[in-house]
């Protein structure tokens, strides 16, 4: 039961497109599609998270988590480094022993080195030459999911949306529907475009006044469906580039069209714009090395890829061919999202 798609069980549940189209977006968030096995359980998960907590997010900002986090670690004698990028791992009689930064600079570990990285930067950089040749190969055949592009608008006044109610809502999805979603999925899978992506706004301020100045408004954008590589566009309005890469311009041409749609469901949009700014899969990569080409979720999260198979086969508690060294992170069991589960199954374990 627990394997069936999302559209099996929204087309033998419920017989309203409406209400198909409520819960079809929200698999998105868990980087599958409509007709991904699983898709279903992860939705009814969702939807009962939703029912049992609603979504809470964080007063001030996501940044205010970070600073609790930073405030604890620091509490308990911990350390913080940024912009310090890892560019290898340090080998002592073939245990983990500590990281060498790009500047050069060494960290030694007192007990054991933890990475939350993608396999592709474990084995492919970090480890260099003493990457097990196993984990290598199958570091060949693990897989990256769809894209994800990012609009963030800052707005001179509360949008009037043109739904009732939709004002008081901290988070709503624009879809023409399930099959909207699953065409728009589709289309990002095969390269292209979408003609009409599923849409998913985020209003903090409705939560959180907080958030903009009082009178003004912000909305948090994300299009979960956005091609890594682009083939093409499903509107067939805009070339993809000979090389298949985001640019600026394909940026900005893609966000209009994202722009217009949200502009259909509130009155006066335009005219209360006050910056717009638009984030590529690319430009994520560019922020984070562990997007790889813009995927928000570290990994493809289909069933093959999921839980105790994430991220391979043979992967077992986070453990690598290498004595204390250790995977964590989105690309490992139980997978992404802000939970933190794989830090604390293996703390549980140190
Ligand atoms: C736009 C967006 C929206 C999302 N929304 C949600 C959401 O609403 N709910 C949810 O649960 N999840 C959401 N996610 C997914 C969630 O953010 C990730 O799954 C989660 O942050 C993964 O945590 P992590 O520790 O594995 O990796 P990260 O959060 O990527 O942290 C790892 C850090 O290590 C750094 N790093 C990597 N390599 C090196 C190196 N060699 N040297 C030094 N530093 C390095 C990275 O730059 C990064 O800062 C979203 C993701 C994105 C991109």
């Amino acid at each position: 039961e627990a394997l069936a798609p999302a559209r099996g069980w929204l087309e033998t549940a419920y017989t309203s497109e409406t209400i198909r189209a409520l819960w079809a977006p929200w698999v998105l968030h868990a980087g599958l599609g409509p007709e991904d096995a699983f898709s279903g359980q992860i939705a009814k998960v969702i939807a009962f998270a939703l029912e049992a907590a609603g979504a809470p997010i964080v007063k001030g900002g996501a940044k205010n988590l970070l600073a609790a986090f930073e405030a604890l670690i620091k509490e308990r004698g911990g350390v913080i480094s940024t912009d310090a990028d890892v560019a290898s791992i340090i080998l002592e009689g073939g245990r983990a022993a500590g990281v060498r930064l790009a500047s050069g600079e060494t960290v030694h570990a007192k007990k054991s080195v933890i990475c939350s990285v993608t396999p592709t930067q474990l084995y492919g950089r970090l480890l260099g030459d003493a990457a097990p040749k196993r984990d290598v190969d199958a570091t060949r055949e693990y897989r990256y999911g769809k894209g994800n592009f990012q609009i963030h608008y800052a707005l001179s006044k509360p949008p009037a949306w043109r739904g009732e109610g939709l004002d008081k809502v901290a988070l709503l999805h624009l879809t023409p529907g399930l099959d909207g979603v699953s065409k728009a999925c589709n289309e990002a899978l095969r390269g292209l475009l979408p003609e009409v992506p599923t849409i998913c706004v985020g209003q903090p301020h409705a939560l959180d006044p907080s958030r903009c100045p009082q009178g003004k408004a912000i909305l948090w954008l994300q299009l979960p469906e956005a091609p890594r590589h682009i083939k093409g566009d499903a509107a067939g309005k805009f070339a993809a580039p000979a090389d298949g890469q985001w640019t600026a311009k394909l940026r900005e041409a893609y966000a209009d069209r994202v722009e217009a749609i949200l502009a259909s469901h509130i009155d006066g949009f335009s005219g209360s714009v006050i910056a717009r700014r638009a984030y590529s899969p690319a430009d994520l990569e560019a922020m984070n090395i562990n997007l790889v080409g813009g995927d928000p979720y570290g990994g493809s999260s289909t069933i093959d890829q999921a839980f105790l198979w994430r991220p391979f086969k043979a992967s077992r508690n986070h453990e690598t061919g290498i004595k204390n060294l250790y995977h964590i992170g989105a690309s490992t069991h139980p997978g992404a999202g802000l939970g933190g589960g794989s830090g604390f199954l293996l703390a549980g374990r140190l």
